[in-house]
Protein backbone atom coordinates (compact mmCIF):
# COMPACT_ATOMS: atom_id res chain seq x y z
CA UNK A 1 0.00 0.00 0.00
CA UNK A 2 1.39 3.18 -0.63
CA UNK A 3 0.41 6.82 0.93
CA UNK A 4 0.83 9.56 -1.78
CA UNK A 5 2.47 12.79 0.19
CA UNK A 6 2.10 11.59 3.93
CA UNK A 7 5.53 11.60 4.41
CA UNK A 8 5.94 13.16 8.06
CA UNK A 9 9.68 13.75 7.09
CA UNK A 10 9.69 15.30 3.83
CA UNK A 11 5.68 16.13 3.60
CA UNK A 12 5.40 15.02 -0.10
CA UNK A 13 7.54 11.68 -0.12
CA UNK A 14 5.24 8.89 -0.70
CA UNK A 15 4.97 6.32 1.94
CA UNK A 16 4.92 2.36 1.47
CA UNK A 17 2.94 0.04 3.71
CA UNK A 18 4.67 -2.92 3.91
CA UNK A 19 6.74 -6.03 5.77
CA UNK A 20 9.64 -7.99 5.78
CA UNK A 21 11.48 -11.25 8.17
CA UNK A 22 11.10 -8.89 10.80
CA UNK A 23 7.44 -7.79 10.87
CA UNK A 24 5.73 -4.67 9.21
CA UNK A 25 7.13 -1.28 8.28
CA UNK A 26 6.21 2.25 6.91
CA UNK A 27 9.09 3.56 4.80
CA UNK A 28 9.53 6.83 2.89
CA UNK A 29 10.17 6.68 -0.70
CA UNK A 30 12.00 9.48 -0.93
CA UNK A 31 13.98 10.72 2.30
CA UNK A 32 14.17 7.08 3.92
CA UNK A 33 12.47 8.03 6.85
CA UNK A 34 11.28 5.00 8.32
CA UNK A 35 8.74 3.51 11.20
CA UNK A 36 8.36 -0.29 12.57
CA UNK A 37 4.40 -1.01 12.76
CA UNK A 38 2.39 -3.44 14.58
CA UNK A 39 1.36 -6.63 12.25
CA UNK A 40 -2.01 -6.31 10.71
CA UNK A 41 -2.00 -2.43 11.20
CA UNK A 42 -4.95 -1.06 8.98
CA UNK A 43 -4.62 2.26 6.67
CA UNK A 44 -6.95 4.15 9.18
CA UNK A 45 -4.16 3.22 11.76
CA UNK A 46 -1.29 4.11 10.04
CA UNK A 47 -2.84 7.39 8.99
CA UNK A 48 -2.81 8.07 12.24
CA UNK A 49 0.30 7.18 13.29
CA UNK A 50 1.71 9.34 10.22
CA UNK A 51 -0.28 12.38 11.70
CA UNK A 52 1.06 11.74 15.12
CA UNK A 53 4.92 11.24 13.98
CA UNK A 54 4.71 14.75 11.63
CA UNK A 55 3.53 16.08 15.24
CA UNK A 56 6.76 14.52 16.82
CA UNK A 57 9.09 15.70 14.08
CA UNK A 58 7.43 19.43 14.22
CA UNK A 59 7.52 19.64 18.27
CA UNK A 60 11.60 18.64 17.75
CA UNK A 61 11.85 21.48 15.16
CA UNK A 62 9.34 24.31 15.78
CA UNK A 63 10.55 26.12 13.18
CA UNK A 64 9.60 24.48 10.73
CA UNK A 65 5.81 24.74 11.63
CA UNK A 66 6.02 28.13 9.87
CA UNK A 67 7.05 26.09 6.62
CA UNK A 68 4.66 23.42 6.82
CA UNK A 69 1.77 25.78 7.22
ZN1 LIG B 1 10.03 11.44 3.29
Amino acid sequence: MLYFKSCPKCITGTVEHNHDSHGAYAQCLNCGFMRDLSDGISGTELNGLLAAWRNDLLAVEPESADAVA
